[in-house]
């Protein structure tokens, strides 16, 4: 007997340079990719585009496109490319670019200082974008929250969203040199929330803002994305409290307090890493 296995097909890395570098507000910086591999992109029709970023070491001299499986039997563990998880801000298809907005966040990390001191030229690796949100017309209402890891999705979904949706957007941010435009239908009210620095566990004001905020009847779309413990926080009072079906929420950590990327992917099979306590069909 044949045994079947489902394989997942692999995509294939993109390959793209530096074309350019922008200060967008205070801590994020914007930069611009395209070249040749822009061939291999895999577009997907929805808002909320992300990608996984390959981050090899610099002293290994190894170059792009990544052979994953023979590097990880060449390579120590420690050596092994790592991946950042970053929003396409912009793609432009007929111009053959993409757009990432990266947070500064001090010098701690991989993703963050490597955009600041991105040059022209340098390349980026990562495979085609998944993501599943787009903000529905079906919906009462709309409800996005973010810091600013987040801001770059809620910008791209603003951008999707029909003249007619109503809603509310809230939006943290260390102070008010790093927000930035938003160009929200009429019925949508955008909220600024400053914490005065950079985000700690007692800064932190989206969970007391959304709590507090007059709650609608009618159905709702969720969109909430940012640092992890605040995201359970949500969770438990948007889906445990009101009662918003799980299915209208697109919510999840985009990073946790004291934890680099890797860490942190690694603490969603545990416990501590899990925003919602069960599997969604459970
Ligand atoms: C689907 C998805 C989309 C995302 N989109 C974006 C995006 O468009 N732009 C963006 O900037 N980020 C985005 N993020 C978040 C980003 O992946 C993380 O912030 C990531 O940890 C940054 O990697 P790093 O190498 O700079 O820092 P890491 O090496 O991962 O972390 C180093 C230290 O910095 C801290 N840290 C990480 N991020 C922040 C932060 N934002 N503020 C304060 N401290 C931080 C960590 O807790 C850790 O202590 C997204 C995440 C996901 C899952």
């Amino acid at each position: 007997m044949t045994i079947q296995r489902s394989v997942r097909p692999v995509r294939p890395q993109v390959v793209l340079e530096v074309l350019a570098s922008e200060r967008l507000s205070r801590h994020m910086m914007r930069l611009t990719f395209g070249g040749s591999g822009f061939v291999n992109f895999q577009d997907k029709a929805v808002s909320d585009r992300y990608v996984k970023i390959l981050f090899a070491k610099p002293e290994l001299g190894l170059v792009p496109p990544y052979d994953l499986d023979a590097l990880r039997e060449q390579l120590a563990p420690e050596d092994f490319p790592v991946r950042r998880t970053y929003t396409l801000r912009h793609v432009d298809l007929d111009a053959q670019t993409v757009q990432i907005d990266f947070v500064i966040h001090g010098d701690q990390g991989l993703a963050g200082p490597w955009a600041q001191n991105a040059k022209i030229g340098d390349q980026i690796c990562f495979a085609s974008p998944g993501g599943l949100y787009t903000p529905n017309p079906e919906f009462d209402r709309h409800l996005l929250i973010g810091d600013e890891t987040a801001l770059p999705a809620i910008s791209a979904a603003v951008e999707d969203m029909t003249s007619e949706m109503v809603g509310d957007i809230y939006l943290e941010v260390s102070g008010p040199e790093d927000e930035v435009r938003l160009d929200v239908p009429v019925g949508i009210t955008v909220h600024w929330l400053h914490r005065g620095g950079y985000f700690t566990p007692e800064n932190t004001k989206l969970e007391e803002a959304v709590r507090n905020a007059e709650w609608h009847e009618g159905t709702l779309q969720v969109f909430a994305h940012g640092e992890r413990e605040t995201m359970k926080s949500l969770r438990a009072y948007l889906n445990g409290e009101r009662g918003v079906d799980r299915r209208a929420m697109s919510l999840s950590a985009y990073w946790a307090y004291g934890r680099a990327e890797d860490e942190f992917q690694a603490e969603k099979k545990s416990p501590i890493g899990q925003i919602f306590p069960e599997p969604l069909n459970a």
